[in-house]
């Protein structure tokens, strides 16, 4: 982090770019989110050099939010992001988790129409990414990241964080996802199929957000297009396969959870418990986009049957991968063919009313 001392405080230039000549660049600079915007005037900008900013590669620019002729900034610091970045633009994204994670996906499943272009790391404001990859799914094209983002090193909230700043800055507005739950409900089948409709978040991960730029509105937070789409592609792709709608309790983890507590959820309404469709279901509502998952049931909650083995919960890992990487590739290819969205989850994100004077 330079120093006051190397910033230089000037009103702002009406264009960040200078007409021939070297330019330079005006942007706020902070290592973390935001909070430089509490003490900053829009009348004073920090003006960085093109040298200076090269020194300071690897760091983060985050743009001061809000206030008169923030648009323009917002264009700026992305100018300057995605030209380090050159984050490839997609309509559509798919977050890998535990249930496909065995396979690499999607080479492994060898489906016709199907490549990958590239594999990437991206710069974003909450540190480097986890590997993205480009692929093409009958010529549309579809980012993907696997685990949730989820690596070593890394808390979860910035992880979510870093791939969903990804996601807004191409474009995506369709995202799909994946995981294993553990059921609560006594019906629900090992090897089953769960597509959430509603979720009790009960992780502490509360404020996981992008930006405090929108009021969200989690009132019907999965996409119901895109739940019903998974759902009849399921029940064509593998008739014999149990699937269910239900509630999806949130959990922190990574250990899974005792009896009494497994009782309290039943009580709280949860029919499957996971660790990863909050934020991430936030964090779709913040950029704008549509988002479902689909969850395959990989053992019984504590105390609702008998023990579960750990061998079996590694078979179920490594057979059922395939069958939800094919459900999943074949789902965009359907979303693909569709024409328009007639779902209102767009229309759940408001412009915040808190605004700071
Ligand atoms: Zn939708």
């Amino acid at each position: 982090m330079p120093t006051q001392r190397e910033m230089k405080i000037c009103n702002p230039p009406t264009s960040p770019f200078r007409k021939g000549g070297t330019s330079k660049i005006p942007l706020f600079f902070k290592e973390g989110f935001g909070e430089i915007t509490k003490n900053s005037k829009f009348n004073k900008l920090l003006v960085f050099s093109e040298q200076k900013l090269h020194e300071m590669k690897g760091r983060h620019a985050i743009l001061a939010k809000g206030g008169e002729g923030g648009f323009e900034r917002d264009f700026q610091v992305k100018r300057l992001i995605n030209s380090k970045n050159k984050i490839p633009q997609a309509k559509m994204a798919f977050i890998g988790g535990s249930s496909t994670f065995s396979i690499n996906f999607p080479e492994d499943l060898n489906l016709p129409g199907v490549r990958v272009l590239e594999s990437k790391v991206f710069l974003t404001p909450f540190g480097e990414s986890p590997e993205f990859k480009l692929i093409e799914i009958e010529g549309e094209k579809v980012l993907v990241v696997r685990m949730h983002g989820w690596r070593a090193g890394v808390s979860r909230a910035n992880a979510s964080r870093q791939i969903f700043w990804v996601l807004e800055q191409a474009g995506v507005k369709t995202i799909l996802s994946e995981g294993g739950v553990g059921t609560i409900r006594k019906d629900f089948k090992l090897r089953s199929l769960i597509i959430p409709v509603d979720y009790v978040d009960l992780s502490l991960r509360k404020d996981v957000c992008l930006s405090d730029r929108y009021l969200l509105i989690m009132r019907d937070p999965v996409c119901p297009e895109l739940a019903k789409l998974l759902a009849e592609m399921t029940a064509g792709m593998l008739p014999e396969k149990q699937v269910n709608h239900g509630i999806y309790v949130v959990t922190d983890g990574r250990h899974f959870e005792s009896r009494a507590e497994v009782r309290m959820l039943e009580s709280l309404g949860g029919d499957v418990i996971g660790q990863s469709l909050c934020p991430e279901i936030y964090l779709a509502r913040e950029i704008g986009a549509c988002y479902a998952g689909l969850y395959l049931v990989v053992n019984q909650a504590e105390g609702v049957g008998p023990d579960w083995s750990h061998n079996e919960l590694r078979n179920i890992f490594y057979q059922e991968a395939a069958n939800m990487g094919k459900i999943i590739v074949e789902s965009f290819n359907q979303i693909r063919q569709r024409h328009k969205k007639s779902c209102k989850c767009s229309k759940l994100r408001k412009r915040t009313l808190l605004k700071e004077k």
